[in-house]
């Protein structure tokens, strides 16, 4: 089973679909079970189509690394 720091770190790249089939079923499974995942995914797709609708002149990693973190914080706490 996937931790929460493995399934957040690897939460860009499960929207980016750049996993392999069990990564993503693995993810699949985690945020089944975890909701603070299931939000902070929810919340990374949000800014990935904010970004990629240009609503940042500049797609910003540094959001995304934001969010990562937070959510790290989050899960290490529990
Ligand atoms: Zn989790």
């Amino acid at each position: 089973m996937l931790s929460c720091k493995h399934t957040i770190a690897q939460g860009t790249d499960y929207l980016d679909k750049e996993l392999s089939f069990w990564r993503k079923v693995e993810m699949k499974m985690h945020l089944m079970i975890c909701v603070n995942c299931r939000r902070y995914v929810k919340q990374l797709k949000q800014t990935v189509v904010m970004l990629s609708k240009g609503q940042f002149k500049q797609p910003s990693e540094q959001q995304v690394e934001q969010l990562k973190k937070e959510y790290q914080e989050v899960s290490s706490k529990q």
